[in-house]
């Protein structure tokens, strides 16, 4: 089967035919209809991720995909089941590593990838859904969605009428945006150096549109969420604090990088500002995926302007550069498409 692979750090991903080994206990075979790509990916390419020593390793933690086969103990899914492929861990057995062979050599992977035609996942990162669930919602429930919506419901006590700012307006970002709305958060403030981001933050009901954190003169903001990483605009965003304001870390800061407060002092004004960074928005997939589906089915939450481009898997690496151009929403990659 094909299966993108990093072999190289800061290298294009290879298309390469790998093999699946025999699954052991907890696993499960999935063959992989779609897969979202995601920031956390651009952080392994670079080597952010202490992954250099895995290397080669496959790729992908959001993805929608068909229960092919199951490993001894696997009770949760079935062969023929539609999953979401997460990274946070829900129910069932946390497997071993999986074991690919690329070249004649065994291979480790993550306990979950989807960059691939087949995946072998861990049962605790698989959690099924009705036939009928969209493949590409599937998808972005396996971390973009389900991590903003979780930032808003589960991290930040959001209260009706807060003052919410998210930077940097990608795939999670768009969907933190309209997370926030849905809790009747106002004004809420997508920030984006990139112009062409606007008629989507709009879309996904932001009320402003700014180009940088420090273009908002209309007093401090209740919640600063970041995707960026970027040291500088989180010291600018944190100087943009509420006295009861929260800043949440999405974007992860490359190795070794400060991020500098200013003014420190005043994080003990009001009632204490925090910064936390977010863990995937506290996600408990079998808890929360089925609520979101639910929500999505009854119009009540929009996902078909997330996803500006589709790409093949041989075309992955396209996929790369389109995330790394700042002008796209969710980039999906299309593998089985049945
Ligand atoms: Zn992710």
């Amino acid at each position: 089967m094909k299966a993108a692979v990093l072999e190289a750090i800061d290298y294009p991903l290879f298309i390469r035919d790998v093999k699946c080994t025999e699954l052991k206990t907890g696993q499960v075979l999935v063959r992989n209809l779609v897969s979202g790509i995601c920031g956390s990916q651009l952080h392994e390419i670079r080597g952010y991720k202490n992954n250099k020593k895995f290397l080669p390793h496959l790729m992908g933690h959001e993805g929608c995909g068909i229960v092919e086969e199951i490993g001894e103990g696997v009770t949760t899914v079935s062969a023929g089941d539609k999953v979401v492929m997460h990274w946070r861990q829900g129910l069932g057995i946390e497997s071993d590593f999986p074991k690919y062979i690329l070249n004649d050599a065994i291979i480790t992977s993550g306990k979950v990838t989807t960059l691939s035609e087949y995946s072998i996942v861990s049962e605790n990162r698989l959690t099924s859904v009705d036939k009928d669930t969209p493949s590409e919602l599937c998808a972005i429930l396996g971390c973009a969605l389900t991590t903003a919506m979780g930032i808003i419901d589960n991290e930040i006590n959001l209260k009706f009428g807060e003052s919410v700012a998210v930077i940097g307006c990608g795939g999670i970002g768009l969907n933190l945006i309209q997370a926030a709305s849905m809790k009747n958060a106002f004004p809420i403030i997508a920030v984006d150096n990139n112009l062409n981001k606007k008629d989507l933050c709009i879309k996904s009901n932001a009320s402003h549109f700014i180009n940088n954190i420090n273009d908002f003169h209309q007093g401090k903001i209740d919640i600063i969420i970041d995707t960026t990483g970027i040291p500088s605009v989180i010291t600018d965003a944190i100087n943009k604090l509420s006295d009861q304001g929260r800043m949440i870390l999405v974007g992860q800061p490359a190795p070794e990088k400060f991020v500098q407060i200013s003014n420190a002092l005043n994080l003990f004004n009001g009632i204490g500002k925090t910064i936390k960074a977010t863990q995937g928005g506290k996600t408990s997939p079998h808890f929360d995926i089925p609520r979101y589906i639910k929500l999505y089915q009854n119009d009540r939450l929009q996902i078909d302007h997330l996803f500006t481009h589709r790409v093949p898997l041989v075309d992955v690496n396209k996929g790369f550069d389109l995330l790394r151009s700042g002008n796209a929403g969710r980039v999906i990659v299309s593998i089985n498409e049945k």
